[in-house]
């Protein structure tokens, strides 16, 4: 237990100091802009899909510890899946995060670590704001594809 607690805040610690794919994307091919006025994190994600494929994913943002390196994991989480992946991962990790589940039966990979933030109720909408940004962002980009 006190291993993985260990762990949870020295991955939240390096993603918060370092994150990861952070600045602005010149011509994204959406964005979109996400804010969770409980703790005052507000965020831009911005991402570049091709084929249906997530190329990249940068956010830009002030947020808190929590909500910039939980957007810091999901860019690294997010780039290269496809679409469908992607938001199958945004399912995953909300379910595990706001669910009562067993983690183990959730393919989460890295991002089991955030689930640490468990422990701190309030603290779950700043762990979630980036992803939710992304699916907003996402469902931009599906509403410009008419056919398929
Ligand atoms: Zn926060």
């Amino acid at each position: 237990m006190d291993h993985t607690r260990e762990l949870y805040q020295q991955v939240i610690l390096d993603h918060n100091k370092n994150p990861r794919n952070y600045g602005s994307m010149e011509k994204p091919d959406a964005f979109a802009h996400g804010n969770n006025p409980l703790c005052g994190d507000t965020i831009d994600v911005f991402l570049r899909i091709n084929n249906g494929i997530v190329e990249a994913v940068q956010f830009e943002g002030a947020g808190c510890a929590i909500c910039t390196s939980s957007a810091s994991m999901m860019t690294e989480a997010l780039t290269g899946k496809s679409e469908a992946e992607a938001e199958a991962l945004f399912k995953s990790f909300h379910h595990a995060l706001t669910d009562v589940v067993e983690l183990d039966d959730v393919p989460l990979g890295k991002l089991k670590i955030l689930m640490g933030v468990k422990d701190y109720p309030v603290r779950v909408k700043c762990a979630t704001l980036a992803w939710h940004t992304f699916e907003a962002a996402l469902k931009q980009v599906q509403g410009d594809i008419s056919t398929e």
